[in-house]
């Protein structure tokens, strides 16, 4: 499998899509901002961050990371 570069994997986490994809513990639908390092995502509710395996968001509560238990999305300000 030659086709499991970087480079595509990136492709599939370009901003577009990742305006696409939402927290699925926030009822707001807050967007989802990619770490510096490429390999999570965080919610703007600041109580989850998701891991990307292989390029791959997984967008899923039991495999988040939960950053902030008292984080509250009502209290994001933007
Ligand atoms: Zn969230």
């Amino acid at each position: 499998m030659s086709s499991d570069t970087p480079t595509n994997r990136a492709q599939s986490l370009e901003p577009w899509f990742l305006e696409l994809l939402a927290c699925p513990a926030c009822e707001h639908h807050f967007p989802l901002t990619l770490t510096e390092n490429r390999d999570a995502l965080l919610c703007k509710c600041g109580r989850y961050s998701y891991p990307i395996r292989d390029g791959i968001p997984v967008l899923l509560i039991d495999e988040a990371t939960e950053i902030d238990s008292h984080a509250r999305p009502e209290q994001v300000k933007s």
